[in-house]
């Protein structure tokens, strides 16, 4: 080896460590933003971005409070940040608590009541067994209902049977229970929902693993709130570009599970992580303006159904047709294994331009495709012939619509090449 070639080898190693070195810098520079954002969203103090509390209202107030900061502009035609519209939910602000052979479980981690669950209040009231697959269909159950006194809680077998039977999905099996206390022992994990209706039963999924093995009375109390009008918005932002009516929209949605009781439900991966990668993307748009005009929407009510997504599509700022292209931000808390595409099966030339890039500058492991699919706010957007993906990460421990979706948990392992590979792909489509 002679002595010049020695000094390239040298200089290139050295280059090359520089570079791996300043890149890993800015790599954890986007990752302490990201985390920054996200312990913002999912704190105690936002009480899961929900329903009681102002918890919506104070995740509004942070993201509008984020525009404003990185001065950019309300949403096209817009005076506000905000575009309110409403919902009916049922809500739990109160006492949320159950208690087995005078064992006090812990809601959220040993049960969870059924999001459309009425209130309920027994102490030391006898549990007896109702094999619900033995009590029929139609007027059959109903009779066989009336013998379900309220003098007694009742342990549920034979749901899933009964479900099938009467035409209910297992998710909507209290729309059928008489008005009273019921359990249903379950094994798997559960995620807690968001109701939208209030029925008069009262049912606790409880983990089998912590009931005793002969119940023999309980004591609970259920404080439920259906709110026929609760107020919401989407929070929209625009960042001009060049070509005034021409729009790449990111869109993340903010709300959350809100709170069950004394249970909160933070949203950590789902979806602070989302939103905090957008308003990662948007704060460095505002210094990077682009040819077309981007826009960033936070939605609410995505927990509930959609809903915030579903009125935008159905009051639209602009014509949809605008859209030159829509990417949804849903879970982004840790992409060890890469992402998923939904509607990259769809969309196969856009998907082809993703994972191009991803081959060229090696950001993530996998760029998965998928069909699509009614699992996030692209959905809506997707019906009215906007292209629109929605992107997820993989990785992480799953921890999904329970008490442990925390905002320790978030990793941001490759976020921010995520966040590299959204704006290659954003520059390519403006080419
Ligand atoms: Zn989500």
């Amino acid at each position: 080896m002679t002595n010049s070639f020695l000094k390239i080898v040298l200089f290139c190693i050295c280059g090359l460590a520089h570079f791996t070195v300043s890149a890993q810098t800015d790599s954890n520079e986007v990752k302490e933003d990201l985390r920054h954002y996200a312990n913002a969203l999912a704190a105690p103090y936002m009480y899961g971005r929900g329903y009681v509390d102002k918890g919506l209202a104070k995740a509004t107030k942070y993201i509008e409070s984020q525009f404003r900061k990185n001065d950019i502009e309300p949403g096209p035609g817009m005076g506000t940040y905000r575009q309110n519209y409403d919902f009916a939910v049922n809500t739990f602000p109160g006492t949320v608590s159950l208690t087995v052979n005078g064992k006090k479980l812990i809601p959220g981690r040993d049960f969870l009541v059924d999001a459309t669950s009425g209130s309920c209040s027994v102490t030391d009231l006898p549990i007896a067994h109702a094999d619900l697959s033995t009590m029929g269909t139609g007027k059959a159950w109903k009779r066989a209902a009336r013998r379900l006194s309220r003098d007694t809680a009742w342990i549920l077998s034979g749901t899933d049977s009964f479900c099938a039977a009467n035409g209910v999905s297992s998710r909507t099996l209290v729309s059928l229970l008489p008005k009273g206390c019921f359990l249903l022992p379950v094994h798997s994990k559960q995620s807690w929902t968001v109701g939208r209706t209030s029925h008069e039963a009262t049912l606790m999924y409880v983990y089998d693993t912590v009931l005793p093995a002969t119940p023999t009375s309980l004591s609970m109390t259920v404080e439920a709130r259906m709110n026929y009008s609760f107020d919401a918005c989407n929070v929209v932002g625009k960042i001009p570009g060049r070509v005034t009516d021409t729009y790449l929209v990111f869109t993340a949605h903010y709300d959350h599970l809100g709170r069950m009781g004394s249970a909160v439900f933070p949203g950590a991966s789902d979806n602070a992580s989302g939103v905090a990668l957008m308003l990662h993307l948007a704060a460095w748009y505002a210094k990077h303006p682009q040819k077309y005009t981007m826009i960033f929407i936070a939605f609410s009510g995505e927990e509930a159904g959609l809903l915030g997504s579903d009125y935008f599509v159905k009051h639209p700022l602009f014509h949809p047709e605008r859209i030159k292209f829509l990417t949804n931000l849903d879970i982004m808390g840790d992409a060890t294994a890469g992402i998923t595409v939904v509607n990259g099966a769809v969309l196969t030339r856009q998907f082809d331009m993703l994972t191009t890039i991803n081959e060229e500058k090696h950001y993530l492991p996998q760029v998965k495709s998928r069909g699509q699919s009614a699992n996030s706010d692209h959905y809506h957007f997707s019906q009215v012939g906007v292209p629109a993906f929605f992107i997820y990460s993989m990785g992480g421990k799953g921890f999904y619509h329970d008490i442990y979706d925390q905002p320790s948990e978030l990793t941001f392992t490759n976020i921010p090449n995520v966040a590299l590979l959204l704006k290659d792909f954003i520059g390519r489509l403006q080419e």
